[in-house]
């Protein structure tokens, strides 16, 4: 018998060692659509409850937004439900092309090839692009979906430390004879929200002829005067030879990826890359919208302004309440608790608030860094944001963590 009771009991200890290592995760159903204002579910059972979101990925709310949902119903009626087939047989149409271009333009890039997913973009790329004599140097907390991608390539791997420049010269001059050589980081970095220091790796790139790969999912859209990305804060567009990024968070919310950069690198791609050739992908009534995306994002940069104003306002209120952050200038924006029971009691009071901020801690982050990490959005308006902040103060006061610094508050919690 293939799943017989040993097997099984084996699986139920496995999850119970989950549960007793306190990292179970559990969903917390919404019944309303994505935005500021949600209706929850949680625990799976109890009555909704209408929370203010603080922890989506919908920086520029256009998740639910009215232009987006007529441009995806348009498409829906004009290009169809699916595709039932992968590119290049015959799941491609005018509108995969013209997002492609869309974005192409956009990133200020050469060519872009569209995937189901940034974490497929980044699990097909390397291994279409490289091979064993050639070497991948990463920083050391690049994104799972970039590891994966790492693991599926034959090419030699090497890290540096978390943005450290020096390391990474170093290692650059440790694999300065190999033939191909490739230098991968994340634009933001999601769980401390800082950036890269594109400028300086551009720098070094050139210096020793490496190529640079940049993962822009937590950047694309609003990071930069016009929102292009980290390589427009930075002044380096044009200058990043791949750039990978989701629709999946800014950029309308719902779902797909790509890969953007050099001509030559992206035709690769299209003839090599795995999640390209094997799966479906992004459904037409999603392409649709996310036209739309590009449209509202290429007309103006009213919803990024709006959204760096309001991460500001966030970050200074939390500052002056006495909060312990995370430094940074993006709209993520992590308060830091440092110990994991102090974290999640600290989320359990928020959303009796009425505010809705997950606690992030081991293995997620590392041990003795617990925090509620939370996000702005352009959908936010001054008011979601002083309920949120006036719930943040009153659940600060009650654990005693307002004006205390780190020490004092491991020295009370613990790591
Ligand atoms: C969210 C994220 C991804 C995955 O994006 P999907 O399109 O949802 O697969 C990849 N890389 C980074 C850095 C991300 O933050």
């Amino acid at each position: 018998m293939a799943f017989n009771e040993k097997i099984r009991k084996d699986y139920q200890n496995q999850l119970s060692e989950i549960k007793g290592a306190g990292i179970f995760k559990e969903e917390r159903l919404i019944h309303s659509t994505q935005a500021a204002d949600i209706e929850v579910e949680f625990p799976t059972g109890s009555s909704l409850e209408k929370v203010i979101n603080m922890c989506a990925n919908n920086y520029l709310g256009l998740s639910s937004h009215p232009d987006v949902l007529k441009a995806a119903h348009e498409g829906l009626d004009h290009r169809g439900y699916g595709m039932s087939s992968v590119r290049f047989i015959c799941g491609t149409q005018d509108i995969h092309k013209e997002l492609e271009r869309r974005v192409t333009e956009f990133l200020g890039t050469e060519d872009t090839i569209l995937f189901p997913s940034c974490m497929d973009a980044n699990a097909g790329v390397f291994e279409a692009i490289l091979g064993e004599e050639d070497v991948m140097i990463s920083d050391r907390l690049v994104h799972a979906s970039i590891i994966d991608g790492i693991r599926l390539c034959s090419a030699q791997h090497d890290t540096f430390k978390h943005s450290n420049m020096e390391h990474l010269e170093n290692k650059l001059q440790l694999h300065e004879n190999k033939r191909n050589k490739i230098v991968i980081t994340d634009g933001v970095f999601s769980m401390d929200g800082d950036t890269a220091k594109l400028d300086e790796m551009v720098t070094l790139c050139d210096k020793y002829n490496a190529m640079l790969f940049v993962d822009d999912s937590h950047a694309s859209g609003f990071i930069g005067p016009t929102g292009r990305g980290t390589h427009e804060k930075y002044g380096v567009m044009g200058k990043i030879d791949i750039i990978t990024t989701t629709f999946g968070k800014a950029l309308g919310g719902a779902s797909g990826g790509c890969v953007s950069g050099r001509a030559e690198l992206v035709e690769m791609c299209r003839q090599k890359a795995r999640p390209y050739l094997f799966s479906n992908t992004i459904a037409p009534v999603v392409v649709s919208g996310i036209l739309k995306v590009m449209d509202i994002l290429s007309g103006s940069t009213e919803r990024r302004d709006k959204l760096e104003a309001n991460a500001d306002w966030w970050r200074q209120g939390l500052s002056e309440a006495g909060f312990v952050l995370q430094p940074g200038d993006t709209p993520i924006v992590p308060v830091m608790l440092f110990n994991a029971k102090l974290a999640q009691d600290f989320s359990t009071d928020l959303y009796k608030e009425g505010i809705y901020a997950t606690g992030f801690f081991f293995p997620v982050v590392p041990k003795g860094k617990a925090r509620i990490r939370t996000q702005i959005s352009a959908g936010h308006e001054m008011h979601h944001l002083e309920k949120a902040l006036d719930a943040f103060i009153k659940v600060g006061r009650k654990y005693d963590i307002l004006g205390k610094t780190k020490q004092e508050i491991i020295d009370r919690y613990g790591m």
